[in-house]
């Protein structure tokens, strides 16, 4: 469709990887999302194997609509690993033993309109039914003032269908599975590329998979020495209402398995020092806007993932920890 490839040329390009591709990956739509007189879709797909006694990965883009170098990211790993299954036997052994998820743009109308909420002015990361009570960050944490303002919670007795759309499927898809891992693919934040960990809600109390953090921090610093991500809470930052990855994580507690949620927030503060005409377009601080700039971020997080993903299958090698309470506590020392 013409205007898709105008307005949203990251959802063309997914539906032509999905149009290409082989059998073997398996696509979803989980929600159509009204966009003045079309309805957009929301698609879900996924490689490998689905048996829920597998670990699993998901990638997710686009959660803010602005923010449209998430979506391109999460689509060149996808791309790579669709051109891989041609022939990449390690990928076809990663495959059998674990299953990877692709969400790679939640949030369709708001990037077609480009602002960061979604087509009702709500912003997803706010929309959670989760409340700070510590103090949220002022508007920015999430407000119920006005939809014309950012950072808009959206209403108290139901989601967005997008939101709504992203828990059911991470319920069905990740909850039951002995290990997952989520990387949710953001921009905006300061000059360094992080890697932030829930709670949103609170900077008191840690998530009670702390210390499995700490650990997959170091195997990340400590196999990957050249990295340059801050691995870090959230919370360290500022508090905010509403977080998804913090409602998903304190539901998945009942199911007794491991879920760690990262977000990762590719630092632009970078791009708009070396290119300060950025600050005058509509994209703004969240995307890199010359094109070798854009290859570079896009090839950057290509080790991170592949890392996630054998983390993930590997989990075994390092969970459950021998060390546990030691690792809790240099968390803790750390970060809190
Ligand atoms: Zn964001």
């Amino acid at each position: 469709m013409q205007l898709q490839q105008d307005l949203l040329p990251e959802l063309a390009q997914l539906e032509h990887l999905i149009a290409s591709a082989p059998a073997d990956l398996r696509v979803q739509v989980l929600a159509k999302v009204p966009h003045m007189t079309q309805l957009l879709p929301l698609y879900a797909l996924s490689l490998g194997n689905t048996g829920v006694n597998k670990p699993a990965v998901l990638l997710v883009g686009g959660v803010h609509g602005l923010e449209r170098i998430g979506t391109q990211v999460v689509l060149a790993y996808l791309q790579t690993l669709l051109q891989r299954l041609a022939w990449d036997k390690c990928l076809q052994h990663t495959l059998e033993h674990c299953c990877i998820y692709f969400i790679p743009l939640l949030n369709p109308a708001g990037m077609a309109n480009g602002w960061r909420a979604n087509g009702n002015s709500v912003d997803l990361m706010r929309n959670a039914p989760v409340d700070c009570v510590e103090g949220a960050a002022w508007l920015v944490g999430g407000q119920r003032i006005s939809r014309m303002i950012p950072w808009h919670r959206g209403r108290t007795d139901k989601m967005e269908i997008e939101s709504q759309a992203l828990v059911n499927f991470v319920s069905a898809e990740l909850f039951q599975r002995p290990f997952s891992l989520v990387l949710d693919c953001h921009s905006g934040f300061g000059s360094t590329d992080r890697l932030w960990f829930p709670y949103a809600k609170s900077r008191r109390q840690p998530i009670a998979h702390l210390a499995e953090m700490y650990r997959l921090r170091q195997l990340l610093f400590q196999t990957y020495p050249h990295q340059n991500y801050i691995f870090e809470p959230q919370a360290q930052h500022y508090l905010c209402h509403g977080d998804l990855w913090d409602y998903l994580y304190d539901q998945a507690a009942a199911y007794n398995n491991t879920l760690l949620p990262l977000t990762l927030e590719m630092g632009s503060w970078n791009w708009v020092r070396k290119n300060p005409f950025q600050l005058l377009s509509s994209l703004g601080m969240f995307h890199p806007v010359k094109p070798h700039r854009v290859r570079r971020v896009l090839r950057s997080h290509l080790i991170l993932i592949n890392f996630l993903i054998n983390a993930s299958l590997s989990y075994r090698h390092w969970l459950p920890l021998p060390d546990k309470p030691q690792l809790q506590a240099e968390a803790v020392q750390l970060w809190y």
